[in-house]
């Protein structure tokens, strides 16, 4: 009998992922699929939802929501700081590092820079981004003791050291 989709199942996929205007963002490299233990949040929201019931070999589309993707933009995540923060390092736009703020450890991304300020955005890239999802459930199953216990997927199922 084939399994469905489930809280804890072993669960493998191939996908592309595109932005609504059809940007290729991501997907699955030819013959190795994405697997995971479902139901532990290594997946977006939407995408869980979208896959919880499914089986192997079941083939979809879904568009997922920036709530239920990378999250809304929040104008209160830019902000612009002095450049004497950042010392001797080189500072420039696109640059991308962590740095601690009021919400804990955040990823940010410097989007400008001037003599004297360094503006920089705290906001995930695909934040306020729609996504379209394609994708093949390639693999179901039961996830063994050590794979819940680790809390990742064994290739094979197969135990470890
Ligand atoms: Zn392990």
């Amino acid at each position: 009998m084939s399994q469905t989709i489930s809280q804890d199942k072993v669960v493998g996929i191939h996908y592309v992922v595109k932005t609504t205007e059809g940007q290729l963002l991501d997907q699955s490299k030819e013959g190795q699929p994405l697997q995971f233990i479902f139901g532990r949040g290594m997946l977006i929201k939407g995408l869980e939802n979208a896959l919880a019931g499914k089986a192997t070999g079941d083939k979809f589309e879904t568009e997922i929501a920036p709530a239920d993707a990378y999250g809304e933009r929040h104008d209160g995540l830019i902000q612009t700081v002095p450049r004497s923060l950042f010392g001797d390092n080189e500072v420039a736009p696109g640059m991308q590092f962590r740095a601690s703020t009021d919400n804990g450890e955040q990823s940010v991304i410097i989007v400008d820079v001037n003599d004297d300020e360094v503006t920089v955005d705290g906001n995930h890239p695909l934040a306020g981004t729609a996504l379209q999802f394609d994708v093949e459930v390639v693999e179901v199953r039961d996830a063994t003791a050590s794979e819940l216990d680790h809390g990742h997927v064994h290739p094979n199922g197969q135990d470890h050291d």
